[in-house]
């Protein structure tokens, strides 16, 4: 394996605990801000991360996910694997100290590729670093693809991560039972549309919430 795929598994390692991540970003008061002026790209296919990990990687691996059925509803599984299929694409990126986006999560879903294919993307992806850089923010933010295939490509609903031991598993969630949930956002939608609703797509649990099963997850 290369020395620049190891150097992705220490960059992907050092993320921090979703709520402490979270915290952070929410002490800055910016994000409003951020999601504001980058709502002129008005592209819902893409979005902002909160850049956290639930899983430790070895050197050599990376993380992708998978279409999947968990308790018999249709889901996305997030693994650690040793080698990338041919059809896997990046779906997650972090900039690097240099400024310079790298890779941290993998997807082989054809909406995830179709959305990276786009020969816009790479401009776009310019500009989300440029405002990360001026805020301040590329150590807690990065680029993802937010787009899906079939029943997870709703976008009326917000989809909620768990993780069980090395997976982590995102099904749909209705606004209305995530309000029910201690949940926090981690991921906003490039979306000319500010209503909350829309731009906050994926949720993951508070890791002091009694939901999260997670050995390797880093804690206070
Ligand atoms: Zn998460």
């Amino acid at each position: 394996m290369s020395g620049n795929a190891n150097n992705l598994v220490h960059q992907y390692n050092k993320l921090g605990d979703v709520q402490i991540v979270a915290s952070e970003v929410e002490s800055r008061k910016v994000l409003d801000k951020v999601l504001s002026e980058l709502s002129q790209l008005d592209d819902n296919r893409y979005g902002l991360w909160l850049l956290h990990r639930h899983h430790l990687l070895s050197d050599g691996q990376f993380l992708l996910e998978q279409p999947a059925i968990y308790n018999g509803q249709p889901a996305l599984v997030a693994s650690a694997i040793d080698e990338l299929p041919n059809d896997a694409v990046p779906s997650r990126w972090a900039l690097d100290p240099a400024g310079k986006w790298q890779p941290m999560e993998y997807s082989i879903d054809p909406a995830v590729r179709k959305a990276t294919a786009n020969p816009g993307l790479a401009e776009i992806m310019e500009v989300v670093a440029g405002a990360l850089l001026k805020n301040d923010l590329s150590s807690l933010l990065g680029f993802c693809v937010l787009t899906r295939s079939d029943v997870l490509a709703d976008e009326l609903n917000g989809r909620l991560e768990i993780t069980e031991g090395s997976n982590s598993i995102v099904t749909l969630i209705s606004n209305a039972e995530l309000k029910e949930e201690s949940a926090l956002p981690t991921t906003w939608c490039l979306s000319g549309n500010q209503v909350d609703s829309c731009r906050m797509r994926d949720w993951c649990y508070k890791s002091s919430s009694g939901h999260v099963r997670i050995p390797n997850h880093q804690s206070g």
